[in-house]
């Protein structure tokens, strides 16, 4: 966060209870945050307006510091307004589209790359006809990645790209990658092309890239590409660089389409899933600031150790967090370290084993469950027992074994809050 806001936080630490100006001198203070992170003014207004709302009527989480209990809001805030959808790609025709030299042609690549290696059938073709060498661009890409690159010489962009799919259709491509001609602003020359191709091709997607760089002017093109052509996700380039990535909160507030994925460098191994919680740290400038994640940070994705470990700090671990949790033991390490992070805590916890076989059936128990039994397990009634167990392919008895697991681990959880020492220590760390 700017200076400004930790300072004003810090003189809260220790308050009981806020009042009405220390509310409004924090959210001052986020609104500057915000807009220095490049999110739209009519955004941050909405925004702040939400957190206002649930900072005053909730007398938020009792247990922690009013400072912190603020911060906790904005963040949950956040995530949940950028959250939602999972970052996947429909198969068929995906179009790129977006202004000159925000990345399409590099971003086609490391997606072409990225779904080969989910064995996917993948080809891609280019319709900036205009500009040869951007053709020649995206044709070494295809090679490099090894997939097959389309070309119709003498062709108009419809033409490619009608072509292009044929050619697809008979070679059985799960995903056509097309390339578009980007300008340097907007014209209405350049909409009339891509109105006709996607008209001609009916793509799956239509996907915007947009340079997180580019900031409030970045939010404008997008919003005259979707009025004209209607996207169905955005991808956020250059996030590597310097920017806050504020632009990813006005992508969501302002014309509600997923963002799905984010370019985070010129490789083609440069791209990510979009998470949340990784843009809404970045946003708020928590990301470089927890030092008691950065430790785990080669051992456990950090973005969902961070957030879970919070989680954990505040005391409000649930079926979700434990399913999180049993996921990245799969790939990374388990609890015991994340827990460990905590000063003090690790040596209670040698003996919280998780034995590797169980997680795909405890796994698959959880994923039977709705969001609502994961939040609250309290609700989990025979009857719900047995529709998960059946969802599952197990029995009640393994849903019982869940459940009971569960509870362990919480009254671990608790039991470790509150031993000494552990409140002074987590809280958001500024
Ligand atoms: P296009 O005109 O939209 O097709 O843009 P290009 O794909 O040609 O990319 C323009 C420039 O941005 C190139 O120099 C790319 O290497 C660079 N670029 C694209 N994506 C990223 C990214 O995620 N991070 C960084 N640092 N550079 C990128
Ligand atoms: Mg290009």
């Amino acid at each position: 966060l700017t200076e400004r806001f930790s300072k004003s936080l810090s003189k809260l630490r220790g308050v009981r209870k806020l009042t009405e100006k220390q509310v409004n001198d924090i959210l001052r203070d986020i609104r500057m945050a915000l807009l220095e992170a490049d999110v739209d003014y009519d955004v941050v207004k909405s925004f702040l307006k939400k957190v206002r709302d649930r900072a005053i009527n909730e007398d938020i989480k009792n247990k922690l510091s009013p400072a912190d209990s603020v911060v906790l809001t904005v963040y949950e805030e956040l995530t949940s307004i950028l959250g939602g959808e999972k970052a996947d790609l429909k198969r068929g025709v995906v179009i790129f589209v977006g202004l000159q030299g925000t990345g399409k042609t590099t971003t086609i690549g490391k997606l072409a790359n990225f779904l080969k290696n989910q064995s996917f059938k993948v080809a891609v073709s280019s319709t900036d006809v205009r500009r040869p060498a951007a053709m020649l661009q995206l044709q070494r890409l295809a090679e490099k990645v090894g997939v097959p690159y389309y070309s119709f010489d003498e062709a108009s962009p419809v033409e490619i790209a009608t072509k292009a799919l044929e050619r697809a259709k008979k070679e059985g491509v799960d995903y056509l990658l097309i390339d578009t001609a980007g300008r340097l602003h907007i014209d209405e020359e350049l909409m009339e092309e891509l109105k006709r191709i996607k008209e001609a091709v009916k793509p799956s997607e239509v996907i915007y890239v947009a340079d997180a760089m580019q900031g409030q002017e970045a939010l404008r093109a997008l919003k005259a590409f979707h009025e004209s052509i209607t996207l169905t996700g955005v991808i956020l380039t250059k996030m590597d660089g310097d920017a806050r990535g504020g632009v990813a909160l006005s992508v969501k507030e302002a014309i509600g389409v997923p963002i799905k994925f984010v370019g985070v460098g010129e490789k083609l191994e440069d791209i990510e899933i979009f998470y949340p919680d990784r843009i809404a740290q970045r946003i708020l400038g928590l990301g470089d600031l927890q030092s008691l994640i950065e430790k785990a940070q080669q051992i456990i994705p950090e973005d969902e150790a961070q957030v879970l470990a919070t989680r954990i700090m505040m005391g409000e671990f649930d079926l979700e967090d434990m399913l999180k949790q049993i996921r990245f033991i799969k790939s990374m390490g388990p609890l015991e370290k994340i827990l460990g992070m905590i000063p003090g805590v690790s040596a209670e916890l040698k003996n919280l084993k998780i034995d590797e076989k169980k997680f795909k059936k405890t796994e698959a128990i959880i994923l039977s469950m709705t969001k609502e039994e994961r939040r609250n397990p309290k609700i989990i009634n025979m009857s719900r027992k047995v529709r998960i167990a059946k969802g599952s392919g197990t029995s009640v008895g393994d849903v019982n074994k869940v459940l009971k697991e569960y509870e362990e681990m919480k009254k671990m959880i608790k039991r470790l809050k509150g031993m000494q020492g552990i409140p002074k220590l987590p809280r958001f760390p500024f």
